[in-house]
């Protein structure tokens, strides 16, 4: 499932980087701009076998593997749950155990998965094109994989090239920020995001409502639609948290929560420093005394808590006591 590979936006970046030199790039940028699709945009480049100036062919033998996901010469280094969402096979071994219930699919990208990758840089090329490897979300490695692809990226094995995509480069090690030449995401403008989510079915008013939402960026509205976030209930949001309403928040699970609250307080935050929010429009914030502090640390708690999101022990409690904690400092007096 591949959002937002043709966008304009991404076509222009691929241009630029295809035209330069350098064995491994660092794409970084918040999500829902496209890093994935602009790493993919650039190892299709890097393997064709008539690429042009802008890009892959799309045509060619090489192209065509990599859209049924066989290319011998491309290895994507991913954690398996994001592997089994954007379509990429897992080796033989890995799908086995999980379909053996022996383990879930790691949510990290596994050591096993770098000790295959590492093997890969070091094998003969099999098309004649080289060879690429696509590291992504690159802030999954831990300490010990993180390390073998540094070594790796320090030597590398003469014809493999390296993308790494991530959307917290901060989280990465810095000796592998140094290896790579280095990418910031670039922002498409309001009317380019309009008209790509047009092309995706989304258009008009509510197209608009759902970029706002998105904080303008393109990719995070299919997956926040993709999740029951519709514009309207995005616009009866903030009152529905004024009065701790949990139903508002009952189609989604504990993160999806957590992201939604973070942005509606980042919002009250703004409009307390009377700044213009960002993901709300004006009229749908509800009236609030609540102080500074009490916002900011509102959000803070919600920062905590996002990072144990993913393995709450009582999803339905946990979205009881964010309903419960947002009406709280929504409608403080101090
Ligand atoms: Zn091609």
């Amino acid at each position: 499932m591949s959002f937002i590979l043709n966008a304009p936006w991404i076509a222009v970046q691929a241009e630029q980087l295809l035209a330069q030199r350098g064995h491994a790039w660092l794409l970084s940028g918040p999500s829902g701009l496209g890093q994935y699709d602009l790493a993919l945009s650039l190892v299709s480049a890097w393997l064709c076998e008539k690429p042009a100036p802008q890009g892959a062919c799309g045509v060619c033998g090489s192209c065509h593997a990599i859209q049924v996901r066989t290319h011998a010469d491309l290895c994507v280094l991913m954690p398996e749950t994001v592997m089994l969402e954007l379509g990429w096979p897992l080796s033989e071994k890995a799908q086995d155990e999980i379909d053996k219930k022996t383990r879930k699919p790691s949510r990290e990208i596994r050591v096993d998965a770098m000790r295959d990758a590492v093997e890969f840089s070091q094998r003969t090329n099999a098309r004649g094109q080289g060879k690429a490897v696509l590291v992504y979300p690159a802030e999954r490695m831990n300490n010990i994989t993180a390390n073998a692809l540094l070594k790796t990226l320090e030597e590398p094995p003469g014809d493999v090239k390296f993308v790494l995509a991530t959307e917290s480069a901060h989280q990465l090690l810095p000796t592998i920020r140094s290896r790579c030449l280095a990418h910031t995401m670039r922002w498409p403008d309001t009317l380019q995001a309009l008209s790509w989510l047009a092309d995706q079915g989304f258009d008009g008013p509510e197209a608009e409502v759902l970029l706002h939402a998105a904080g303008g960026r393109p990719a995070d509205v299919l997956r926040q639609a993709a999740s029951g976030q519709t514009p309207a209930w995005w616009s009866s949001f903030p009152q529905a948290m004024a009065r701790g309403e949990v139903a508002a928040l009952s189609d989604l699970n504990p993160s999806q929560a957590i992201d939604a609250l973070q942005k509606l307080s980042h919002d009250l935050v703004l409009r307390q420093s009377r700044a213009a929010p960002r993901f709300f429009s004006s009229d749908t914030l509800p009236k609030s005394k609540a102080s500074l502090s009490t916002l900011t640390g509102w959000y803070k708690r919600l920062t905590t808590a996002a990072r144990s999101s993913e393995h709450p022990f009582n999803a339905g409690l946990m979205l009881e006591a964010l309903a419960s904690e947002a009406r709280l400092a929504i409608t403080a007096t101090h």
